[in-house]
């Protein structure tokens, strides 16, 4: 048996015969996380936490494959680096890796790192469920968490990649709730609201706090794993606006 969990380390022969694979897809981003963290903050911590699940899951039949490591990022394309391939380029790629991972996986989770991504998921798998694959999407959003390379992300950071965090560098940013912000945000740019980048702040942030996060996410997206019985079946969905869809779609 191959111990690993990465589906890119498995051969063809093994996953050969009836289709008993949950195959985990990470959704990150590259974008902007301030001047402490590292563009690809968000994909790091939907890897991490697809790998950790698919390892607490017996069996092996849970595998992770390569992150789709753009996403939907055009409110922090005015900071260099950023690279968003926008919410069609993205409903486009969730789609169409879907329907020819489905030709072979059991079920397809796609792991979310990025809020970003939310509304490509949301009708990417209403459209993939529409055609009677058995597909859902998962969002890795740490309780409590504040919105973007804050304490919550820095902290994540920290317990999984701390050579890459600049916690000299960390400073508070726009901390006013999100949903005071988004109105702005969506008519011009994060910049518009936060020089920095930062929604949130970093101060306080720690590994353990981290682990604690990045083990609470672990543990929702295990259980979400333990229906395996219960197939995640299509749902009537009429509306090509992606909205209504995104939250007919968002209940585990
Ligand atoms: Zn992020």
């Amino acid at each position: 048996m191959n111990a690993s969990r990465l589906l890119g380390d498995r051969r063809w022969p093994e996953l050969d015969g009836p289709p008993i694979v949950t195959l985990l897809v990470p959704v990150g981003s590259l974008e902007q996380h301030g001047p402490h963290l590292p563009l690809d903050t968000d994909t790091r911590i939907a890897h991490a936490v697809a790998q950790a699940a698919a390892h607490a899951v017996a069996g092996g039949s849970v595998l992770v494959s390569p992150a789709v490591s753009f996403g939907a990022s055009g409110e922090h394309e005015t900071f260099p680096g950023t690279v968003s391939i926008g919410t069609e380029g993205l409903r486009t790629l969730l789609v169409e890796l879907g329907r020819s991972a489905g030709r072979w996986a059991r079920r397809l989770v796609f792991v979310n790192g990025h809020g970003g991504n939310l509304e490509a998921l949301g009708t990417a798998v209403t459209l993939l469920r529409a055609e009677g694959r058995d597909v859902r999407w998962f969002g890795c959003f740490p309780p409590g968490g504040d919105a973007h390379a804050g304490r919550a992300e820095t902290s994540i950071m920290l317990a999984l990649a701390p050579r890459t965090v600049r916690l000299e560098l960390a400073r508070a940013g726009n901390v006013a709730p999100l949903a005071e912000l988004l109105p702005l945000m969506r008519a011009s740019s994060v910049r518009a609201v936060s020089a920095n980048g930062v929604l949130g702040d970093p101060a306080g942030a720690s590994a353990d706090e981290g682990r604690t996060l990045l083990a609470a996410m672990v543990g929702e997206l295990v259980a979400v794993l333990a229906h395996r019985g219960r197939p995640y079946l299509p749902l009537p969905c009429n509306s090509s606006s992606g909205i209504s869809c995104s939250a007919a779609v968002s209940e585990p």
